[in-house]
């Protein structure tokens, strides 16, 4: 289960070991995602006083992507050791149109399809590969539900290492097309991302795959963390400080877990100050077991068999889904999750009054921001940060009945005809 080390390959990174998220036990950081006590998730654990002693020049003194917050990530700062398509800091809009249609007062949208592959998984897969390669790990793989996929086999191309990405065998051909082109090895799967993900964690088992890193496998724990970029980034793009609420989307809830990490340790290192984010997460109706356990009023989740148009949210047991409802509970947010109507509904609203063309999971966003509005959830007075996390033109299908308003031969006259002279003039 773990690449065993012989030295600390991340003497110049605040992280200092891997800990059992549900009973403390700690390990030296290794390729291991499971604690051999008690078998809850682990993740990076850092040593306090590091993380403490950056600075805001610091990071404004770094480079213009995710790698400005190094020193408050696990890979290392040595630039030389990276592997990474350099994403990050994509911008944050201010949606004034939108916020008027929903009633709202201060409405941002970050838009994390302007990533090189366009979604927010180059962040996770830098600082996994970035670890992974420290570690030791030639080869790159990933179980995705599309946008990972895209991601890993990017990474691998650029840094000229093989890869063998698994997806569901039913995937948009948006998110087929854009990893094949980069080469490598693509298995489509028959089956559920669930079964590819069960398929994936043997796999890591066996002797041909053991210099073999999935990202959201046996080096997740990293993988995970890249995540918290989103949260520090939102609080630097605001002038340093954080937004009274957010809406993020769940697939395994890891996102909206280390959203609300980031903005906790931002207030403990004294970055930001003193505040708390209330945290809401969406879910598509094709599949919400964490917005179901929520409102079940309990932490336990039951898989589901996902359906559906969000493909790229489809995980029916999410691994994270218990610390997303705990993160929501204790910010004081909440959940909810929409229809495939309402998530087309959501894509158009989102692209009409702001520019940004969205994928299925940013519709998911939209529609949820306005369904938790409507149920007098989310404060329409306070400052609300949406996430977009991927881009409208991997899943077009979605809003395929869009197309021209209009059609006429190319005269004057037939302009006149359809109604585009209004005046006559
Ligand atoms: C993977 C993904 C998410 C959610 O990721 P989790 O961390 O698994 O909850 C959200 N949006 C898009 C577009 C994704 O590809």
């Amino acid at each position: 289960m773990s690449t065993s080390v012989s030295a600390n390959p991340f003497t110049d990174s605040p992280a200092v070991g891997l800990i059992c998220r549900n009973c403390q036990a700690t390990y030296p950081l290794a390729a291991q995602h499971a604690c051999w006590q008690c078998f809850g998730p682990l993740e990076v654990d850092y040593d306090a006083a590091a993380l403490a002693s950056v600075t805001r020049a610091d990071i404004e003194a770094g480079p213009n992507n995710i790698w400005r917050y190094a020193r408050l990530l696990p890979a290392g700062v040595d630039p030389a050791t990276r592997v990474t398509l350099d994403p990050g800091m994509t911008p944050l809009v201010r949606a004034d149109n939108l916020a008027a249609e929903l009633g709202m007062k201060t409405l941002w949208v970050k838009d994390d399809s302007a990533n090189p592959t366009h979604s927010f998984k180059d962040r996770v897969v830098s600082v996994a590969l970035t670890a992974a390669s420290r570690l030791g790990f030639d080869r790159y793989a990933c179980a995705s539900t599309g946008n990972l996929a895209n991601s890993v086999a990017a990474h691998a191309a650029r840094a000229g290492k093989p890869s063998v990405v698994f997806i569901p065998h039913d995937l948009e051909a948006g998110k087929v097309v854009t990893t094949a082109v980069y080469g490598g090895q693509l298995v489509a799967i028959e089956g559920s991302y669930d079964d590819v993900n069960r398929l994936c964690s043997e796999l890591t088992e066996t002797d041909d795959f053991e210099s073999t890193a999935f990202v959201n496998v046996n080096v997740r724990p990293y993988y995970a963390e890249g995540s918290k970029t989103l949260g520090y980034e939102v609080a630097e793009q605001l002038g340093w400080r954080i937004p009274e609420q957010v809406v993020v989307p769940m697939a395994s809830g890891e996102l909206l877990t280390k959203v609300d990490k980031a903005f906790e340790e931002l207030v403990e290192i004294g970055l930001v100050p003193e505040g708390r984010s209330r945290v809401f997460g969406a879910q598509s109706q094709g599949c919400n077991p964490i917005a179901t356990a929520l409102r079940n009023g309990t932490d336990e989740i039951v898989p589901v068999k996902p359906t559906g148009i969000a493909k790229s949210l489809n995980i029916g047991d999410p691994a994270a889904g218990p610390y997303a409802i705990e993160a929501v509970r204790r910010s004081g947010g909440w959940m909810a999750d929409v229809t495939d109507a309402e998530i087309r509904e959501g894509i158009r609203l989102l692209a009409r009054t702001t520019g940004i063309f969205a994928e299925t999971a940013g519709g998911v966003v939209v529609a949820t921001l306005k369904k938790l509005l409507a149920e007098g959830r989310l404060d329409p007075a306070a400052e609300t940060v949406v996430y977009n996390t991927g881009e409208g033109l991997k899943t077009l299908d979605a809003v395929s009945d869009a197309g021209a308003t209009h059609r006429i031969r190319p005269s004057l006259q037939d302009a006149r005809k359809a109604g585009l002279l209004p005046s006559g003039i």
